[in-house]
């Protein structure tokens, strides 16, 4: 078993070789799939002390499993959490950290512009158990920092909103949380934490869905939640109880004692071993598509009947500077673009050849969506207008394509 103790190896390499927690039966190289509901004990008094955690053997799949735990080191040993858990969706990490901060009486601050199920989890799910949602403008921290008072559980935000390109600036919204004892949870999905080091800006919990990136050409669903044991849980009124336990924060204490097991929404063995080997190419197959999604947006942005790109590294865009300030040169690997109607987006998504007609991002194919009539299109025109979804905008996820037989096809596309 290979361990590397060196603070000189970076984080990429670290992850790669990152040790198994006990050494497997045969010296497998690569984690195999304990395809394992229950876990074998040779006494009663073994069984007592995993069960009561004083023994860190595995005992049930829906708290643990070997080859999901060893996802969630090897997402440690690259990012430097203090605590990964990993479930079975994006949404289920989102649920559940939001479930383990609020209660009946707090407030989530945050901003309409939002992953459509995000939205309706915190404007409807969570409100009808009395969390009440308080949608504001991030981008503008001294209004949105009026909405935070004693009852506010967390500032929620996502680093680049979808489809609106929104880029807050965290630090400005960190300071503001550090002063008001409020939690910043961020959704990074957008730029994966290879490039993209949330903990930086000050970000202490941070949720990712691995469908997208991380699991590698669209494999499979997952979803992680990262604590950086940066937010002091005793200034929290609901998990200040839970402060003061070695080893784990009060809010880490919660999620995997009971939420994350209470909620049965648990990554499953044959899908963390998929995501394993994505998490392994995920830098390299992101700088490519990331690459490719801003040459490609610069030069969309000059055909004729485009009528605005929507890409934070293009010069002129509202959240440039504080796009490059957090992400450098490459804001993500996807894009919006405007035509002059709906039935124009239309139109072109018809006529495309090469690039897909699909939701998901980061698939190592393009693909290409209308949001307002799928991913929006049963909220109403009046919610979606709030959201600032247009019906003229197209979404475009650039995968690892060829750049010139990406551009071709938008050309094509776009004859008239
Ligand atoms: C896809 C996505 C989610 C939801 O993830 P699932 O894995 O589909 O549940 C949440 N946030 C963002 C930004 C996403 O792109």
């Amino acid at each position: 078993m290979n361990t590397i103790n060196d603070p000189n190896v970076s984080p990429e390499t670290q992850m790669l070789h990152a040790p198994y927690s006990s050494k497997d039966a045969y010296g497998a190289l690569n984690m195999p799939v304990y395809q394992a509901v229950a876990y074998e004990f040779d006494t009663a008094a073994q069984m007592e002390a995993a069960f009561t955690g004083k023994s860190p053997e595995h005992v049930y799949s829906r708290v643990s499993n070997p080859t999901v735990q060893y996802f969630e080191q090897r997402v440690k040993a690259l990012t430097g959490a203090d605590e990964v858990m990993a479930f079975n969706s994006g949404m289920a990490a989102i649920a559940n950290t939001l479930m383990a901060v609020a209660y009946t009486g707090a407030n989530i601050v945050t901003s309409p512009h939002l992953f459509g199920n995000t939205y309706s989890l915190i404007a409807f799910t969570l409100k009808d158990f009395g969390v009440e949602p308080r949608f504001c403008n991030l981008s503008d921290p001294a209004a949105a920092e009026k909405h935070i008072d004693r009852n506010t559980c967390a500032v929620f935000l996502e680093t680049i909103t979808n489809p609106q390109m929104e880029v807050a600036d965290l630090q400005v919204l960190s300071d503001i949380c550090k002063k008001r004892h409020v939690p910043l949870i961020a959704d990074t999905t957008i730029v994966p934490f290879t490039a993209f080091r949330a903990a930086a800006f000050g970000v202490d919990i941070e949720v990712v869905s691995s469908t997208k990136y991380i699991s590698g050409g669209a494999t499979s669903l997952g979803g992680l939640t990262l604590d950086y044991g940066s937010y002091d849980w005793q200034q929290s009124p609901k998990l200040h109880t839970l402060t003061g336990q070695p080893g784990l924060s009060a809010f880490a204490a919660k999620m995997r004692r009971e939420i994350y097991r209470n909620l049965g929404a648990c990554m499953t063995p044959d899908v963390a071993a998929r995501q394993l080997t994505g998490l392994e190419t995920v830098a390299v197959r992101y700088e490519r598509a990331a690459v490719t999604c801003r040459a490609l947006a610069a030069r969309v942005a000059q055909l004729d009947g485009v009528v605005s790109v929507n890409y934070p590294a293009l010069e002129g865009h509202p959240y440039y500077a504080v796009s490059r300030r957090q992400f450098g040169d490459y804001p993500g690997a996807m894009f919006t673009f405007d035509l002059v109607s709906r039935a124009a987006a239309f139109r072109f998504i018809d006529r495309l050849q090469l690039i897909r007609r699909a939701t998901n991002l980061f698939d190592n194919k393009t693909l290409a969506i209308h949001p307002a009539s799928t991913i929006f299109g049963t909220f109403s025109e009046a919610l979606r207008q709030s959201m600032d979804v247009s019906s003229n905008t197209i979404r475009i996820s650039v995968g690892l394509e060829n750049m010139e037989d990406l551009y071709n096809d938008f050309v094509q596309a776009m004859r008239m």
